[in-house]
């Protein structure tokens, strides 16, 4: 821990959907127990706080973080249709008054002035607040570099294909950003090129993260979920150039190394760690979507039916509410073959030596935490940055492959697997991504470049 006779106080902002409060949750940890005289407190919705808190073992919590509930936004009364999108919006209308509420209650009840403005990346108007009260922004951001870097050229990507024919069918790529050259157009997020919007006026969400461009370069460091060693040379320097305190701390949804057996079993309520052990090495179908996207029902149906026909064992993570899409009996007639479960200790179940493949949706964490474990994905994306890190897995690293048309049909499924798990193309993807896990080791280890940025940080936070 860093001597200091002054406490300092870290304010901490959340976005609180998806997959995002959960590794700035799990850095702000690591930065309590290494900076044990810092107060953090830490905003975030009751929804999303109440998981975090949940799915961390409450005494792990070092007793210099205080969490604070902040409004959502939603109307007393609202009734939500389907769509995630919804919440995302109504919260981002309630911003920044919600945060700035949170701050008075804290700068309150702890009595001492802000320090540093730690937040997830996406908000963009905490740059505004930082400027206010005179402390450094620091955004943290969750998804790859590659996505980041792609909001760093918004403008640019703008003028270049906005307006450009060729650009239609969405397959040109954009050749002129630096570590960028195999993107295309239609894997960018909706926000960066609207060309696929009907609704042409940008919503409160889609404002937020226009502006994100010109924001960043104003913040006092960047925190990346990455490690340096993963980045293609241009993409690094370029980022490099603009960005020269760019921070790569590592992987902020897994514990490197991972935990050891005797805790891996209290996480096994679903049998799954031990059913896996009763696995052929390499042989298994783990199956997760995430935790926002849903999968159509046919796609289920389609899906269910090609794991069935295939015989490939199988674990797959489905809420309870979607297992009414599973086709007639498919439980009962697979129920050697694989099981359905409402969640899974993906990480650990990652690092089993009996998971052969890893069919996701290439939600960020997901990709890290499958290359940490060294597992060869088959992808179906959805939305956000799914499509762009789909590109990256299958053309750039060549660790997996995206299902044909981003669609999956039983006959594309079965062909897909069996190439990852059978044919010689899925041993060449094993063979990269075992080594990117070997890369992400050593990067993640005690002498590797995350634990240096990692002190560079406790550095910045404690002058
Ligand atoms: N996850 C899990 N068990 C499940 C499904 C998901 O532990 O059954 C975790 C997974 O390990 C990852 C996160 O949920 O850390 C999903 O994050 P990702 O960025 O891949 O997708 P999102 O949920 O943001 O769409």
């Amino acid at each position: 821990p860093i001597e200091s006779s002054r406490k300092q106080h870290v304010v901490v902002m959340a976005f609180p959907f998806g997959t995002h409060a959960i590794p700035l949750f799990n850095l702000v940890r690591k930065l309590a127990i290494a900076i044990p005289n810092t107060h953090f407190s830490f905003f975030n919705t009751y929804n999303s706080n109440k998981l975090i808190f949940l799915a961390s073992n409450s005494s792990n919590i070092p007793s210099n973080i205080k969490a604070y509930n902040i409004g959502d936004g939603v109307p007393m009364n609202n009734v939500f249709t389907n769509h995630p999108i919804e919440a995302v919006e109504l919260f981002v209308k309630a911003t920044p008054e919600n945060f700035y509420k949170g701050l008075e209650a804290a700068i309150t009840e702890i009595g001492i002035k802000i320090s540093s403005l730690i937040t997830d990346a996406f908000l963009s108007f905490a740059v505004v607040i930082s400027k206010e009260m005179n402390v450094p922004w620091i955004p943290v951001w969750v998804s790859v570099p590659y996505t980041f870097s792609i909001h760093v050229y918004i403008d640019l990507i703008r003028q270049l294909y906005e307006n450009d024919e060729d650009s239609d069918s969405g397959d040109k790529t954009l050749e002129l950003i630096p570590g960028l050259s195999k993107i295309h157009i239609k894997d960018l997020p909706d926000v960066i090129l609207p060309i696929n919007r009907t609704n042409l006026e940008e919503s409160p969400f889609e404002c937020m993260l226009s502006k994100l461009g010109r924001m960043l370069p104003q913040s006092a460091n960047v925190d990346m979920n990455f490690y340096q060693e993963l980045y293609p040379i241009p993409l690094l320097d370029d980022l490099k150039s603009k960005f020269p305190n760019l921070l790569n701390v590592g992987y902020l949804t897994l514990s490197m190394p991972p935990p050891p057996p005797p805790l891996l079993s209290d996480l096994d309520v679903t049998g799954c760690l031990s059913w896996l052990d009763r696995q052929k090495a390499m042989s298994v179908a783990y199956i997760s979507f995430g935790t926002v996207a849903t999968l159509p029902h046919n796609e289920t149906l389609e899906l269910a039916e090609a794991v069935e026909a295939s015989g490939v064992p199988f674990l797959w993570s489905l809420k309870d509410k979607w297992k009414d899409y599973l086709p007639n009996g498919f439980l009962e007639r697979t129920s050697m073959q694989g099981k359905v479960i409402p969640w899974a200790p993906q990480t650990q179940v990652l690092a089993h030596s009996s998971t052969g493949v890893f069919v996701t949706h290439f939600g960020s964490n997901s990709v890290n935490e499958s290359i940490a474990n060294g597992v060869p994905m088959i992808g179906r994306p959805f939305f956000g940055d799914h499509p762009v890190n789909g590109r990256i897995v299958e053309e750039i690293q060549g660790i997996g492959l995206r299902v044909e048309g981003d669609v999956l049909t039983k006959s594309r499924v079965i062909k897909s697997l069996e190439l990852v798990l059978v044919h010689e193309q899925g041993k060449e993807m094993r063979k990269k991504v075992q080594s990117l896990k070997e890369i992400v080791l050593k990067a993640a280890g005690p002498n590797g470049s995350a634990a240096k940025d990692f002190k560079t940080l406790v550095e910045k936070l404690s002058m």
